[in-house]
C-alpha cells in the first residue's frame, strides 16, 4: 500500500468522514482486518476561514504546500487535500512537493462520466463555485456545469460555512438546498456535484430526484483505490 498523505481539517465534520471512507474501501478491497496507510495534517479551520475571507490566498498556499511537504518528510507517496475549495492550490501543491495530488474534480469527473452524464450543477463554496478549478477539469472531460444564481450561491455559501463547518444541521437549509437542486432539475440539469466535502452531511442521494455525486465520498474512496492500485512511477 502507498502511505496516503492528508491536507485535512477543513473542515474536521468532513475529515471525519474521509478517515472513516478510506479504511471501509482499503477493508472492503483487502479484507481480513487491512486498514489504512496514511498521515493527516489537521489544520485549525478557524485560521484558514479567516485567511480565505481576507482572501490571503498566497499566504493560505505557503501552509498548504508547507504541511504537504512535512507528510512527504513522513512518508507520504501521495497527497490527498480533503476539501473541495483548497484544490485552488492543488497545482502548486504538487509542483512544490513533487508529490502527485489526487484530485477531487477528476475523480468526481470519471464518477459523472460512469453515469453518462453531461451536465451538472455544481454547489460548493463561492471559491469553488466561481472558480476554475473544477470547471476546466470537467469541461475538458466533456461534462457542462452551472451554477446558482447569486441569491442562491450566497446562500450555499453561507450554509457551509454558519452551519455545516461549525456542525450545525439545520433542516430549514436542508430544504431549501433541495429546492435549488430541483430547480436546476427543472432546466435540464442531470446530476448535482456536491462540492463541499460537508454538504453530504445535509443532503443525500435519494433527497432529490436527480443523481447526487458526493465528493467526500468519491475522493475518499479514490484514495484507498490509489493507495491499494497506483503503480510506482
Ligand atoms: N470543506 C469545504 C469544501 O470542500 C469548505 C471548507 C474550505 O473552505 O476548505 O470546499
Amino acid at each position: 500500500m502507498k502511505r496516503i498523505g492528508i491536507l485535512g481539517g477543513m473542515s474536521w465534520e468532513s475529515s471525519l468522514v474521509y478517515y472513516r471512507v478510506i479504511n471501509e474501501s482499503i477493508k472492503n478491497i483487502l479484507g481480513s482486518s487491512h486498514s489504512a496507510d496514511l498521515l493527516m495534517y489537521s489544520f485549525d479551520f478557524d485560521e484558514i476561514e479567516k485567511l480565505q475571507k481576507q482572501n490571503q490566498w498566497d499566504l493560505l498556499r505557503e501552509m498548504m504546500v508547507k504541511e504537504a511537504m512535512n507528510l512527504k518528510l513522513a512518508g507520504a507517496e501521495f497527497i490527498v487535500i480533503a476539501t473541495n475549495t483548497m484544490h485552488i492550490m492543488a497545482s502548486a501543491i504538487e509542483a512544490e512537493t513533487g508529490l502527485e495530488v489526487l484530485h477531487i474534480a477528476k475523480v468526481t469527473g470519471e464518477a459523472i462520466l460512469k453515469e453518462g452524464i453531461k451536465k451538472v450543477l455544481l454547489l460548493g463554496t463561492e471559491f469553488t463555485m466561481m472558480g476554475n478549478f473544477y470547471k476546466d477539469i470537467l469541461e475538458a472531460m466533456g461534462i457542462k456545469i452551472v451554477v446558482p444564481d447569486p441569491s442562491n450561491r450566497a446562500f450555499v455559501h453561507h450554509t457551509i460555512y454558519e452551519e455545516l463547518v461549525k456542525g450545525i444541521i439545520h433542516p430549514l437549509s436542508q430544504s431549501k438546498i433541495i429546492e435549488i437542486i430541483e430547480d436546476s432539475a427543472i432546466q435540464g440539469v442531470e446530476g448535482v456535484i456536491l462540492g463541499c466535502t460537508e454538504i453530504p452531511l445535509l443532503i443525500r442521494e435519494g433527497d432529490v430526484s436527480i443523481k447526487v455525486f458526493d465528493t467526500t465520498q468519491i475522493h475518499a474512496q479514490a484514495a484507498a483505490h490509489m493507495s491499494i492500485f497506483s503503480e510506482d512511477k
